[in-house]
């Protein structure tokens, strides 16, 4: 359980992100959930988040901002101070995909998707380091995925930006071991959002074949893990990368 627990969930208004907020509040965690543009779904999210808090008492923020920003990410930090009262989890969620073939990539397309889900969840782990330090007690959870462990064609970008999350988790998760802070990455396979509706009837019928479960996961299945990573029973769990697939990276 969650319960007082204050988070932070960047991309917290689509997908994966929505479900870690959802199933947070539902465990009586307060949220504040950023977003990039689409304010459309921000306010159905926003909606069910009012629902969950009648039930349960837990309250919902929401922020828009490119995590790309370094002082945007500051901003989120200094708000969630102030609205939440202190900060206890982080999940660095919010991501983008630019898929190409090397040969015909372009340099934007792939500073772009670096900037967003590495830098980004950088910007974001400093910004709230030093409060969860203060605390000397932190959860963060860095979403990777099977393409930063074993590649992906027509994602060199992704990919470099998924493994490097992996390589930032361990080294942060070494510095801030110290001081009551565990930070782990989740590397989700082929999971049902608006990320992977984008992807071809083929492209979808070629992930499902190398997935031993033989469907997709489920954002809700993403959020159990991370919900998990994120309570007190996972205190001992610190510098791991754990699947969630399928059955796809074995
Ligand atoms: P979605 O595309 O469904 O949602 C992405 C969310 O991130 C949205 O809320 C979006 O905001 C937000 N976002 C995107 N760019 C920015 C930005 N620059 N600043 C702030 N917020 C931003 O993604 P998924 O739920 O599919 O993916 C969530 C995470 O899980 C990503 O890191 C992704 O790489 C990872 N993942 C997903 C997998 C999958 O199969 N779906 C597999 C492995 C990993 P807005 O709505 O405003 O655009």
């Amino acid at each position: 359980m969650l319960k007082g627990k204050k988070a932070i969930i960047t991309g917290g208004t689509r997908g994966i992100g929505r479900a870690v907020a959802l199933k947070f509040m539902r465990e009586g965690a307060d949220v504040l959930v950023t977003y990039a543009g689409n304010d459309e779904a921000a306010e159905i999210t926003r909606k069910e988040a009012e629902a969950i808090s009648a039930e349960t008492g837990a309250k919902i923020f929401v922020l828009k901002g490119d995590v790309s920003s370094e002082s945007f990410a500051g901003e989120a930090a200094a708000f969630g101070r102030e609205n939440l009262g202190t900060i206890d989890i982080l999940v660095n969620n919010a991501g983008i995909t630019r898929d190409g073939l090397l040969l015909r990539m372009k340099a934007d397309d792939f500073d772009g998707v670096v900037k967003t889900n590495l830098s980004g969840a950088f910007y974001m782990m400093k910004a709230v380091a030093p409060v969860m330090t203060k605390n000397r007690s932190g959860r963060v959870i860095n979403l990777s995925s099977v393409a930063g462990v074993r590649g992906n064609a027509g994602q060199v970008n992704y990919a470099a930006s998924k493994a490097g999350i992996i390589g930032m988790t361990l080294s942060a998760s070494k510095e801030l071991g110290a001081r009551g802070i565990t930070v782990n990455a989740v590397a989700p396979g082929f999971i049902e959002t608006d990320m992977t509706a984008a992807l071809t009837d083929e492209q979808k019928e070629r992930a499902t074949a190398q997935i031993s479960l033989g469907r997709p996961g489920r954002p809700a299945e993403v959020a159990a893990l991370i919900a998990f990573l994120a309570s007190d029973e996972a205190a001992y769990i610190t510098g791991q990368v754990i699947g969630i697939d399928g059955g796809m990276v074995i």
